[in-house]
């Protein structure tokens, strides 16, 4: 089992370091290698993905990635901006289907943003197209100037696109995952106003006649916005495009406390995956010691279970982490009255002796 390790900047090599602390305790045999990759590499090689990056983590069955970015990057050229390397490892490596669970966790129901009856027990996945949508039509009537910006430009456009193949196989991982769970999914448009929606909601309806035991409803994006804050345990699995759910997936995030509790998975058509939190590289933060490790612990846990096919022991991180908040043990961005303030290190260890129990 070979996994290329990421870190990438600010926060992402200190959560990575536990995650990879977990990873060793569990006595599997895996191969990880380290790769620079984001702003770290763009310093050390002129560019976010090196080509010696993306070729490790296209010969692995895993990339365990941190996170990339920082503000001082802003000013260069798009191409070189960190966040250039994810666009490129999903482009290269066909990873189409994001998976972003949200789930809130029994012991952190208060430190939710709403009331605790209606986020206890909430266990969502919203499952966002990844490779398809705006972010990937052609942007046409730019006047680019090499900073990106458009200076005297009358007009900027992108356009949106979806392909049939496109939607038929996000349709599928979406329905196969129902399969697995409360046998429910949501499909999210904008049908009223976008042809490229309806296109969708077409295609998502015609594949779900392939599932006869999952129950089928489709929401527009407005309403789906609003029904995830007043009542979100009516979602089971919601499958959306590139953009809605770029947007909807940060909005459930919040719902189950903390951005620094949430994992997430990038598959391909192999089961090739890119995993990571779903959180940036918070350069607020980075180097004092007190990042949410338990994101990125989770995303290990998403590795063993949908890449490496390694399901107990995904089972039994997950275990050990519950474990640990039952045990008081919070980082600072979920912590309140009564519980236990610890860092970012001292978390990744406290999973790491929860394993050993
Ligand atoms: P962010 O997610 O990095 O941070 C948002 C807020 O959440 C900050 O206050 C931060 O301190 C907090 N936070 C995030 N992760 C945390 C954790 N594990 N523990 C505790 N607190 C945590 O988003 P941002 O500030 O908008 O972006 C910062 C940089 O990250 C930018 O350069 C952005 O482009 C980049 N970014 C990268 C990714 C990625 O690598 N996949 C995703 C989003 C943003």
């Amino acid at each position: 089992m070979k996994i290329a390790v990421l870190p990438g900047d600010g926060i992402g090599t200190e959560i990575v370091a536990e995650a990879i602390k977990v990873l060793k305790v569990l006595d599997l045999p895996f191969e990880m290698e380290t790769a620079l990759v984001g702003g770290a590499a763009y310093e050390a090689h002129g560019h976010p993905l090196p080509e010696s990056t993306l070729k490790l983590a296209q010969a692995s069955d895993a990339v365990l990635f941190g996170a990339v970015g920082d503000w001082k990057y802003d000013t260069l050229d798009r191409p070189l901006r960190p966040e250039q390397a994810i666009l490129g490892l999903r482009k290269n490596m066909g990873l189409f289907a994001n998976f972003r669970p949200a789930i809130c966790y029994k012991q952190l129901v208060d430190a939710s943003s709403l009331k605790p009856e209606l986020v206890s027990g909430l266990d969502i996945l919203i499952i966002r197209e990844l490779t398809g949508d705006i972010y990937f039509g052609q942007p046409r009537g730019r006047r680019i100037a090499t900073d990106g910006h458009f200076p005297g430009a009358d007009e900027a456009f992108d356009t949106m696109r979806y392909s049939r193949p496109e939607i038929e196989r996000i349709a599928h991982v979406a329905f196969q995952a129902a399969m697995k769970r409360d046998k429910r999914v949501t499909s999210v448009d904008k049908a009223n106003v976008l042809e490229t929606f309806q296109f969708w909601k077409d295609i998502v309806s015609e594949v779900g006649l392939q599932y006869p035991e999952v129950t089928l409803d489709h929401m527009y994006v407005d309403n789906a916005a609003m029904q995830l804050v007043r009542a979100p345990k009516r979602f089971d699995v919601v499958v959306t495009g590139n953009m809605f759910g770029d947007i909807l997936s940060d909005a459930a995030a919040m719902l189950t406390g903390s951005i620094g509790m949430l994992p997430s998975a990038s598959l391909n058509s192999k089961n090739q995956g890119l995993y990571e939190p779903s959180h940036g590289s918070a350069p607020d933060i980075a180097g004092k010691g007190i990042a949410n490790p338990l994101a990125t612990i989770l995303s290990a846990s998403m590795m063993l279970r949908f890449s490496l096919n390694q399901v107990a022991a995904a089972d039994r991180i997950e275990v050990a982490v519950s474990k640990v908040l039952d045990s008081g043990l919070r980082t600072t961005d979920i912590w309140s009255e009564g519980t236990t303030r610890v860092g970012t290190a001292d978390m990744g260890d406290a999973v790491v002796a929860a394993l050993a129990k």
